[in-house]
């Protein structure tokens, strides 16, 4: 029916195009947002800077690239992007919070800023947002989500880190979420391992990316 998948996202680009040169070095995790290194004062004192680097104020801190990042999302069209390193899968998701919550500024009521936290809190649910299939004996590891607010645009972002014992294994990425938001009718998916870059579109009818 439809040959060509449009991608649409920095976020799977960027994972596309790690892929494409990264061929014989170790994949860096460019998926986890870089940590800008602050110094908390000029005092003199010895650096202790391991003591220092504590968790981000969540929702704060955009950075240019993450403003680019905002504009280019389309509302009802969401990013999936997975990519396998070692014994690694990392899946990042990354939708418009107008699909989601149906805003798209920083909340302004308790009813908002209650939906954006419960939002997260959904999303955080280790092994809540896919489902792994095949036999490769992926388990939760890590999950993250926030929330970015750039150029009258906000969006949700989600990392879920799993190990697996046999990665290659892999057979299907089932996105389980979709039917709870009516607002989001595609994602555009990508799944990128050192063998394999494939693409899909999921849609509420089909939320699975096919592998093997
Ligand atoms: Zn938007």
């Amino acid at each position: 029916m439809k040959p060509s998948v449009t991608i649409a996202g920095a976020s799977l680009a960027g994972l596309l195009i790690l892929s494409a040169c990264g061929k014989t070095e170790p994949a860096e995790k460019d998926m986890v947002a870089p940590v800008t290194s602050q110094t908390p004062d000029d005092s003199g004192e010895a650096a202790d800077a391991g003591m220092d680097r504590a968790l981000p104020p969540e929702g704060s801190a955009h950075d240019p690239a993450e403003s680019e990042r905002l504009e280019a999302h389309v509302h009802g069209s969401a990013t999936l992007a997975a990519g396998v390193d070692g014994d690694a899968l990392t899946i990042a998701f990354e939708a418009p919070l107008m699909s989601m919550v149906g805003f798209e500024h920083e909340p302004e009521t308790p009813e908002q800023t209650e939906a954006l936290t419960a939002l997260k809190d959904a999303f955080t649910i280790p092994g809540g947002m896919v489902e792994i299939r095949g036999a490769a004996g992926c388990l939760p590891l890590m999950t993250t989500s926030g929330t970015h607010f750039a150029n009258g645009h906000g969006a949700l972002e989600v990392e879920h880190v799993y190990t697996c014992e046999k990665p290659d294994d892999i057979s299907r990425i089932d996105f389980k979420r979709m039917s709870d938001y009516p607002g989001l009718e595609t994602i555009d998916a990508v799944f990128v391992s050192d063998t394999d870059q494939i693409v899909g579109e999921l849609t509420p009818s089909n939320p699975s990316l096919e592998l093997r």
